[in-house]
Order: structure tokens, then C-alpha cells, then sequence
């Protein structure tokens, strides 16, 4: 038997290419995107930690078109990222594009939990399936501040007894690409929207697993443009047979998608993200 003849190297692409939107864009259906007007979510703790989010910081610049984007170092609790070294070093410079470029890559945070969606004010079809949903700085130090209060508590994250979320997603005035989450609010509803634990624990997504690192090397390479001192690592001798790979890089696109919502805050507190860099290089 030829394994050739009834499997197809090609064909397996071909299949995998099949959740490539337009401009080669993977969507992950698995993330949730925040329309716009009211919704409604329940935030969910995950089985893989007890933390119900996982904070992913990302570097990301739009080379004329190209969206760049990498995983920060810092992700997996390393210092040594070389695109924050140089985005400060950039930031503390005299000659202003060199500073707005170093600003432009700095490290920005986001925020990924498990959510089951209540109503989704643009596709219903979403209403009862967990998603994961990404929030910036703003949300979710609103996630926090409840989750810190008397009158919330852990109910933040309780799907039975808890209280929904509902996030109300308005574009601001002064800029339209910023949208506006300060109504955004916890609202406690007496009649159960998750019956029971054990109807939603096995649909939970491992939130871990959806972030891949990137060796420091790549990360250079990708952002190349900025101008690393150090010399780049020597290429290793290609290997006599290589074998294509059928490429799934789907956690990586999905989170460069869904970074594109970045709101306002995570704008205004730039540089708060420099002072976490400052902090991060002087413990080197
Ligand atoms: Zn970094």
C-alpha cells in the first residue's frame, strides 16, 4: 500500500487553510468578540489554574499593512525580552520617532479567561457556549474591583450563583477606534442561567495551552526593523530532508486578531508599561 495514494500532504493544507478568512486570517470561533452595544457574559474560572485568567503581553506594530505581532517574553514570567529592552531604550531617546516607535512596540497586557455568554447583542447563535474572552486594562480592572468587593466577591466568577456581567461596548467620542467600557457593570440575576457546574466544567477551554513562546531569537527577527545591537544567533545548516510542516499557527493569529481591539486605557497607561519595563531591567 502507497500512503501516499490515500493521504495527501496537500489536500491536509488545503483542509487547514479551509478556517483562513481573507488575507490569511485564522478565526478561532472558540474567541468571543465584544460587540458592540449590551451583552451579557458569566466569567468562569479554568480547571488548569487557580487564577481564572492568564495575562498575555503581546508587542505589536503595523509595518505599512503588516500587523506584526509577538508574545512577549514577559508572558512567561522571563526578563529577558529583547523587544522590551529596546523599546525602552527607544522610549529614552531625544529624537521623537525613534521615542514614538519605542512606544509604538512597547508591551501591552491583556487578559484571557473562560466566559459563558448570556446574550450576545450581535449573534444570538453564541448565547449558552463558553467562549474566551480578552479584555485590556480597562475591564478588567473593573473584573477586579468587584471581584475585591463586598457586594461581589468570588460571585465574579461563579456561573450558578453569580452575577452576570454585562459589557456594554460604545464607541467614544474624541477617537472612534477606542471603543468605551465605562458602563460596563455586574448585575445579579436570581434565576439560574448555568443550572449546574457539571453541565459547563467539560466544555472549558485550557487557557495555557493557547499561548505559544517565542524564542528571543525570533522575536529579533521578526522585529528586526528596530535595530538590535546584538548579533543575531548564526542560522543552523539546514538538514538533508525536510519535511513541510501542514501549518496551524492558530493561537498565535487568534490573539494578534483579538489584540486589535485595544481600548483606550491601554493607550492612556503607556506608560505605566514603561515603568514595568524600567522595574523589570533594573532587577536584571
Ligand atoms: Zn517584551
Amino acid at each position: 500500500m502507497d500512503i501516499n495514494s490515500l493521504v495527501s500532504r496537500e489536500d491536509i493544507q488545503k483542509e487547514v487553510d479551509k478556517n483562513k478568512k481573507g488575507g490569511g486570517e485564522m478565526v478561532d470561533s472558540r474567541f468571543w468578540r465584544i460587540p458592540d452595544g449590551k451583552s451579557a457574559i458569566r466569567l468562569l474560572p479554568r480547571l488548569e489554574s487557580r487564577v481564572p485568567w492568564r495575562t498575555v503581553y503581546s508587542h505589536r506594530y503595523n509595518k505599512s499593512g503588516e500587523k506584526l505581532f509577538g508574545t512577549c517574553l514577559a508572558t512567561f514570567n522571563k526578563k529577558d525580552c529583547p523587544v522590551c529592552k529596546k523599546s525602552w531604550k527607544m522610549w529614552e531617546s531625544e529624537d521623537k520617532s525613534t521615542k514614538d516607535l519605542g512606544y509604538q512596540v512597547r508591551k501591552t497586557p491583556r487578559y484571557i479567561m473562560n466566559c459563558y455568554v448570556v446574550s450576545d447583542a450581535e449573534k444570538p447563535e453564541n448565547n449558552g457556549t463558553i467562549k474566551i474572552l480578552s479584555v485590556g486594562k480597562k475591564l478588567f480592572e473593573l473584573i477586579l474591583e468587584n471581584y475585591n468587593s463586598e457586594d461581589v466577591g468570588p460571585a465574579v466568577f461563579d456561573a450558578t450563583n453569580g452575577f452576570d456581567f454585562e459589557i456594554n461596548r460604545k464607541k467614544s467620542g474624541d477617537n472612534p477606534d477606542y471603543p468605551d467600557y465605562s458602563s460596563s457593570r455586574f448585575t445579579h440575576k436570581k434565576y439560574g442561567v448555568v443550572k449546574t457546574w457539571s453541565a459547563i466544567e467539560d466544555k472549558l477551554i485550557n487557557i495555557d495551552e493557547l499561548t505559544k513562546e517565542e524564542s528571543a531569537e525570533d522575536l529579533m527577527k521578526k522585529f528586526s526593523f528596530l535595530g538590535f545591537d546584538a548579533p543575531m544567533t548564526t542560522p543552523k545548516a539546514e538538514p538533508k530532508k525536510t519535511v513541510e510542516k501542514v501549518q496551524v499557527k492558530k493561537e498565535e493569529i487568534v490573539i494578534d486578531e483579538i489584540e486589535d481591539d485595544v481600548d483606550k486605557e491601554d493607550v492612556d497607561k503607556g506608560l505605566d508599561d514603561f515603568k514595568d519595563i524600567e522595574d523589570e531591567l533594573d532587577a536584571l
